[in-house]
This record gives C-alpha cells, sequence and structure tokens, in this order.
C-alpha cells in the first residue's frame, strides 16, 4: 500500500524494450495497476502487453509523449543510444527516465550530459533474471536521483539499492555481473575437469556446492534463468574495455567461441552429463 501512496500521482508510465527482461517487468508492472504505454522494436512482442492493458506505441517518441516516467529495458549501449535520439527530443519537462538496461556507466553519464532541462535519469540495472522479473524480486541498482514515484516504480520491481551518483548503479552492475559470469564459468570448466579425472558429476556438483563458489554451482544448474551467452559477452566486454582484466578476458573467448550458443542461458557452458 505504501508503494502505491508513492506512485500515485503517476498518471502515463511508458515502458520501452520489451524482451526477455522487459516484457516480464512490463507485465509485473501492469498487473500492480499502474498506466503502461509500451513500445518495442519488434512490435509483436508488444502484442501481448496491449491484450493484458497496456497502451501500444507505434514508435519511442509516441510511447513517452507526456509522460511522467520512462522505463527503458534494452540490450547494449547501442540500442539504448537508438532509442534515446528518438526519445530525448518527446520528453516533456518534469519527466524522469529510468533505464534499468546494462550498458555500464559511459553509456549512462553520456546520456545524462544530454537530457533537455527538466528532465532526471537514474541508472537502475538489475541482478537476477526473467523468473525474478516476473516475480518483482530483482535487485535493483540505483545511480542518481531517486524522486518518490521512482522509487515506488523501481520498489515493485525488487529490492531497491542506492549506489550514488548516476551511473554508479550500472558501475556496481558490471563488478557484480562480472563476479557472476566468472563463477559460472570457473564451475563449468572445473565440472569439465571432474568428468577429465573420471568423478561421478554428482559428486563433484554436490561437493563444489558445499565450498565458496556455492552460488555460483547454483546458477550453473539454474532453471528459471535465460541470461543469453550473447548479453553474457557483452557485460564482459563493457568490463574489459574499462580496466585490465585478463582472467576476464579469457572468460570472454570462452563466451564468444561457440555462436551457436549466442542466445542460450549462461548455464549452457556447463558441460552435458
Ligand atoms: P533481450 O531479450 O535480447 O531484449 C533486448 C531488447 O532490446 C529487446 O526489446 C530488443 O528489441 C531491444 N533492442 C535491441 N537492439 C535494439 C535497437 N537497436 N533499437 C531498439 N531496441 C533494441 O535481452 P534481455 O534479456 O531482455 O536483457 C535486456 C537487458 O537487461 C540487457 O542489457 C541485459 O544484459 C540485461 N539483463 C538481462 C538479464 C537476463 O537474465 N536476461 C538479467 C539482468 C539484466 P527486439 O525485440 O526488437 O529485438
Amino acid at each position: 500500500m505504501e508503494k502505491m501512496d508513492k506512485i500515485e500521482k503517476i498518471e502515463k508510465i511508458a515502458f520501452l524494450g520489451l524482451g526477455g527482461m522487459g516484457a516480464p517487468m512490463a507485465r509485473h508492472l501492469l498487473a500492480s495497476g499502474l498506466p503502461l504505454t509500451v513500445w518495442n522494436r519488434t512490435a509483436a512482442k508488444a502484442r501481448p502487453l496491449a491484450e493484458a492493458g497496456a497502451v501500444l506505441a507505434a514508435t519511442p517518441a509516441e510511447a513517452v509523449r507526456d509522460a511522467d516516467l520512462v522505463l527503458t529495458m534494452l540490450a547494449d549501449p547501442e540500442a539504448l543510444l537508438a532509442v534515446a535520439a528518438d526519445v530525448l527530443p518527446a520528453l516533456r519537462p518534469g519527466a524522469h527516465w529510468v533505464d534499468t538496461s546494462t550498458v555500464g556507466p559511459d553509456a549512462v553519464r553520456a546520456l545524462a550530459a544530454r537530457l533537455p532541462d527538466g528532465v532526471t535519469l537514474t541508472d537502475a540495472p538489475v541482478m537476477g533474471s526473467v523468473d525474478r522479473a516476473a516475480s518483482g524480486d530483482l535487485w535493483v541498482l540505483v545511480g542518481g536521483p531517486l524522486p518518490g514515484p521512482v522509487a515506488g516504480v523501481l520498489e515493485l520491481l525488487g529490492k531497491v539499492t542506492g549506489c550514488g551518483p548516476v551511473g554508479s548503479g550500472s558501475a556496481l552492475k558490471l563488478v557484480l555481473i562480472n563476479a557472476v559470469i566468472g563463477g559460472v564459468a570457473v564451475v563449468a570448466e572445473t565440472l569439465r575437469l571432474g568428468q577429465a579425472l573420471g568423478l561421478p558429476a554428482g559428486l563433484v556438483r554436490a561437493e563444489l556446492a558445499k565450498g565458496p563458489l556455492a552460488g555460483a554451482v547454483g546458477r550453473v544448474f539454474a532453471e528459471g534463468s535465460h541470461f543469453p551467452v550473447a548479453l553474457a559477452a557483452k557485460d564482459v566486454s563493457l568490463a574489459t574495455d574499462r580496466a585490465p582484466l585478463p582472467v576476464l578476458e579469457s572468460v570472454r573467448a570462452v563466451l564468444t567461441a561457440r555462436p551457436e550458443l549466442a542466445e542460450s542461458d549462461l548455464s549452457s557452458l556447463r558441460p552435458a552429463g
């Protein structure tokens, strides 16, 4: 009830980007009773949301016109820039833009420098996959302003952690997701080592799960997640572009070595059997 009190003055929320994450997030907000207008580059993905009660927009500009709050959940910095070109001139003074994509701090700060007068930008990338997006159990890492209505909406998506000025949520997101991706890659490789040494797979998994990599073991065998390998490779590139990280450079080589896995969940790195 408290969350809804904070957002009761919002008359229009635009949600742009209805992929694996955006669609369940938008559906969750819609189910919470928020007035949602949706847009997606591939229009067919927006239709189920329209059938559930969202207003369908034909372009990003049409979606954000007169919106109090704009949420974006897009693949990468290129997608965010492409959408921003259409969105920026259409935002009304007083609008709040909240980007939940994983694009790194540089893209967020570049976008913040281009905002029209009277518009705020908050980066709010998320940890947690499609299953947590659907249930409103994400971990939301916030950089920049967090006015009451923005906080109210983000609290519907999950647990909100303030990180500092604009871009800091995206910076922390890169740190956390690279730790997860690296951990998954190491666990997948040590499972392969266990196979090569002739050990039973169940024994190796159970014993690994008792140690400090327990969380990564859980992610390697997760069933409700869908984090495509190609997006994981993008997150590692965003990190290795910013600092010398030789271990993560090797992880990126592993992630890009098998293009047939690009759209599969990160757990597909584990060996068969
Ligand atoms: P996705 O299913 O691939 O969806 C990507 C979205 O971006 C789609 O709506 C896509 O539109 C849109 N898009 C891509 N290029 C575009 C462009 N040039 N112009 C306009 N729209 C464009 O990815 P996702 O799993 O939802 O992930 C979205 C973001 O969240 C990524 O930054 C990812 O790293 C991050 N994330 C993902 C997970 C996860 O478990 N999947 C978890 C946390 C964070 P189309 O439908 O037209 O392709």
